[in-house]
């Protein structure tokens, strides 16, 4: 019995791609493709080994729930005990639905509003980090506005290149994020005369993705060396949040492990005294889940060989977006002695920018066979689109020998319902114009027709 490199609860038995004890393609049959998938057991199992890492240390775990934030996969993790780290209104709501106590969420982001600042303060969050000294004049004035104390964090931009994708890096000083380590001082001193708001400690962020931990050490040194000089001039700093980052293997390659992240935690900030606030995304789901997709169709050009998917950039952004290099599985094991063929990977959509991998060797592929798109838990399905007027693509969570989808495939109906013609356009009505028949086509879609 074979596993994928980075989730053993993805496996391969009786010749087909197991999630813990159902075969993917027999949710296939019954869900349609594409869909994410994801294992209960794989989050369970690494939320307990990222835990246990940091016993001893009292940790607070926020999951950072912009990396999935669906309300199945929020429950899973609040039922193991995790808080949440969030960045809007609408994922302070989705915490909340998803039954996590307002005691264990963290408001992070570089421009909350003061609606949304207003909303979370009334839903009792633990903490609020806070990017800007403009946010604690606004923070404090919505507060007393409220008769609320805000239990607030600086969030420190220590300037350190986490050695990360560009648009992942966070924590050097020309990136939007957090105050710079020279004010941080005078802006904690405001903080704790600004009325509304009791200044707790400092939040760090340095950018997702870090395979090196070495950066963490310089971004938590410097966390370190703020912490004993605000105490030098008689401040109370009670709380460290260190932020989410840490990576995982998207290949073959060892990940980095919760046990280096967390010795090196020690080594830092250790001894300080702090309560500790982790704010983990995708170290928590990305390798909890994949994208299963079918082949269309393989298709040959004089010096390429294309699988062509039925999933594409828009279900899947991080190849685009990221230049990321996902696995790709066959769900059908392939034979053992199968010839290797190089295939780039591509979704249908009008954009060479929809690819999913190039020169990927694979045993050969036939129309209407499925692939697993492998470490697609974190990043995946939060950030997809209805690009090309595609419907977003349902949501699957297993656990053992039962599956849900608990995120259901909205219909076409429902899509052409988000949109409204307003009556100064003439709405023609020829026979050109009726919808096709299709399986979609209801009583429903020829009411649409409003006159
Ligand atoms: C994105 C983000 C996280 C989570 O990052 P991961 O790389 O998924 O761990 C945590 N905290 C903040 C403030 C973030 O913006």
């Amino acid at each position: 019995m074979t596993a994928l490199a980075n989730s053993p609860e993805f496996h391969y038995q009786d010749g087909q791609l197991h999630v813990e004890a159902l075969a993917l393609a027999a949710i296939a049959q019954e869900v349609g493709t594409p869909f994410y998938c994801y294992s209960s057991a794989a989050i369970r199992r690494t939320y307990d080994n990222f835990a246990s890492a940091l016993r001893g240390l009292d940790p607070h775990i926020a999951y950072a729930m912009k990396a999935n934030g669906n309300l199945a996969v929020i429950a899973t993790f609040a039922g193991l005990g995790a808080g949440a780290d969030v960045v809007s209104e609408g994922e302070v709501r989705r915490a909340l639905a998803a039954g996590v106590p307002p005691a264990k969420i963290v408001f992070s982001g570089v421009g909350k509003t003061e609606a949304e600042l207003e909303m979370a303060l009334q839903a009792g969050v633990l903490l609020i980090n806070v990017e800007s000294e403009v946010e604690l004049d606004t923070l404090s004035a919505v507060a007393v506005r409220l008769g609320v104390s805000a239990r607030v964090a600086l969030r420190v931009n220590p300037d350190v290149d986490p050695n990360t994708h560009a648009k992942i890096s966070t924590g050097r000083k020309e990136n939007k994020f957090g105050i710079d380590t020279g004010r941080i001082m005078a802006a904690f001193a405001r903080a704790v005369d600004l009325p509304g708001m009791e200044i707790d400690g400092l939040a760090i962020h340095i950018g997702s993705q870090l395979t090196d931990i070495e950066p963490f050490r310089r971004a938590f040194t410097i966390l370190a060396t703020l912490v004993r000089e605000l105490r030098g001039a008689g401040h109370t700093v009670r709380r460290l949040d260190l932020g989410g980052g840490l990576g995982i293997a998207y290949g073959d390659e060892p990940g980095p492990s919760a046990g280096g992240y967390a010795e090196l935690v020690r080594q830092t900030v250790g001894d300080l005294d702090c309560q500790l606030t982790f704010e983990p995304g995708r170290a928590l789901i990305g390798n909890a889940g994949v994208l299963v997709t079918a082949v269309i169709l393989v298709k040959d050009s004089a010096s390429r060989r294309f699988i062509v998917l039925d999933s594409a950039m828009n279900d899947l952004t991080r190849p685009s977006l990221y230049s990321a290099e996902h696995a790709i599985v066959a769900v059908a094991e392939p034979a053992a002695d199968a010839p290797l063929h190089p295939f780039d990977i591509v979704g249908p959509i009008c954009e060479t920018g929809d690819t999913f991998a190039t020169g990927r060797s694979l045993a050969p592929v036939r129309a209407g066979d499925l692939l697993a798109i492998c470490s697609a838990g974190a990043y995946g399905a939060v950030m997809a689109s209805s690009y090309n007027a595609r419907l977003l693509i349902p949501e699957v969570l297993v656990d053992d020998g039962d599956f849900a989808v608990v995120r259901r495939r909205p219909t076409f109906d429902e899509m052409l319902d988000q949109d409204y013609i307003p009556d100064w356009i003439e709405k023609r009505e020829s026979s050109e114009n009726r919808a096709p028949v299709g399986p979609d086509v209801s009583a429903k879609s020829a009411r649409r027709d409003r006159g």
